[in-house]
């Protein structure tokens, strides 16, 4: 009997965190705000109080004494900078960040790799991330599952735009290889191979016609790959541009991963929506990239988590590339190209996201740039400006607060202290 009661307390406490999340969202909420950063003007504005219903910002306007109408319920985050929900525009919440060696998959079953990704999203909202796109998972399809459990309320965790699998070439950097030639994949380790722009267009199709959200493609090697090199190119010209082509066709936009030069600038000829890591980004690949419109996902602080837990040809590439990587990015900032916030997160542990702004102003941003590429900008790359990246009325009710100025400190968004998103409360220490 005592030794169930920890557990009925818990089952309680749910039971009424339920409660009122579901009544927050059909109710009014009021959020007043100490501070509120805009980051699409870049303004910081004082004592603004936010009105929430149904999931949907109705108001953004100074606070008034007295102020609540009906009242709702009434959060008081004035000692808190408040500001938009943050998008992590790279992330793998299917990833086991627990065994770093892709030929861990084969030692997990899809419904293994399902499972635990639920601690794995709860992690990330928790972190203040509301928003992520999550660019693959080598066990296809197993991040589509995962975002429509959460969109179905049975899993928390952010709204995920996500690949379904890597297009990649055979033993490409997103493959899983470096087993024995005579082993055969299972039909979801090997869904997103494609070695001609035939094969690329009808995986792509493949992909869409499972509802994913966004191509991913392999345009170089990769760090954390076995016999992959980032410094080879990958997919062709042609197979970008039917990758890019075939995807637009469906009204989804192309990611695509890439360190080489040759193989970013490949990228961004064909039509990609953005680069990610782009380490070897160099002169001419900066100037196409501001051309396009590009956006660079930089991925800065993978490298910090690339540790004596993974096979050594990955900490080698790892070691080669983080120097090149954080100049290149710092270029990038000068030069003016689109950044969105990525993390990769999976090699990192879940919930460490917010670590990435601190490299990005090391690294040449201010604070506030670092705060629009992981809402403006990524609103915009993931081509939802219109729901979310901005507290704006009709916008979803995305919203977080943190306790200390983030724009004197970074390292302030380290510490998110309360998480509502699409109007319900997941968050209040
Ligand atoms: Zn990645």
């Amino acid at each position: 009997m005592y030794k169930n009661l920890p557990r009925m307390h818990s089952i309680v406490l749910a039971t009424l965190l339920l409660a009122v999340s579901s009544d927050s969202l059909a109710q009014t909420h009021i959020i007043h705000a100490g501070r509120l950063i805009e980051p699409v003007t870049g303004r910081v504005l004082e004592r603004q109080t936010i009105l929430v219903k149904d999931g949907l910002i109705v108001s953004v306007a100074p606070t008034r004494p007295n102020d609540a109408p009906n009242a709702s319920t009434v959060t008081d985050l004035s000692l808190y900078t408040v500001m938009p929900g943050f998008i992590d525009a790279h992330t793998h919440l299917t990833i086991d960040e627990k065994s770093q060696d892709p030929l861990s998959e084969l030692q997990h079953t899809a419904a293994q790799r399902a499972y635990s990704a639920i601690p794995n999203a709860r992690a990330v909202l928790m972190a203040g991330f509301t928003t992520v796109r999550d660019l693959g998972s080598y066990r296809a399809l197993v991040d589509v599952a995962l975002r429509d459990a959460i969109n179905q309320g049975d899993v928390v965790g952010p709204r995920m735009l996500v690949a379904g699998a890597y297009i990649t070439m055979t033993g490409g950097s997103g493959s899983v290889s470096g087993f024995a030639p005579d082993v055969t994949l299972p039909w979801d380790l090997r869904f997103g191979t494609a070695n001609s722009p035939t094969e690329v267009r009808e995986r792509v199709r493949a992909l869409v016609s499972q509802r994913v959200d966004v191509i991913k493609v392999f345009a170089t090697g990769a760090v954390l790959t076995h016999n992959s090199n980032p410094l080879a190119r990958e997919a062709t010209p042609e197979e970008l541009v039917a990758a890019v082509d075939e995807a637009r066709n469906f009204g989804l936009k192309v990611a695509a991963h890439a360190h080489n030069a040759e193989g970013i600038k490949n990228a961004v000829r064909a039509g990609v929506a953005s680069i990610e890591h782009g380490s070897l980004l160099d002169d001419e690949g900066r100037a196409l990239m501001k051309e396009h419109g590009t956006y660079l996902v930089p991925t800065l602080e993978v490298h910090d988590c690339i540790g004596s837990n993974y096979p050594d040809e990955f900490i080698q590439k790892s070691r080669a590339l983080r120097v090149a990587q954080a100049e290149n990015f710092h270029k990038a900032v000068l030069a003016g190209v689109k950044i969105a916030f990525g993390t990769d997160i999976g090699v990192c542990p879940f919930g460490q996201n917010p670590l990435e702004f601190a490299h990005m102003v090391k690294n040449g941003m201010t604070p506030m740039q670092a705060i629009q590429s992981a809402t403006v900008n990524g609103a915009d790359l993931l081509g939802l400006s219109a729901r979310v990246g901005s507290l704006e009325p009709g916008k979803a009710a995305d919203i977080i607060a943190v306790r200390t100025d983030p724009l004197k400190d970074i390292h302030a968004l380290e510490h998110v202290s309360f998480v509502m998103k699409q109007g319900v409360v997941y968050r209040h220490d």
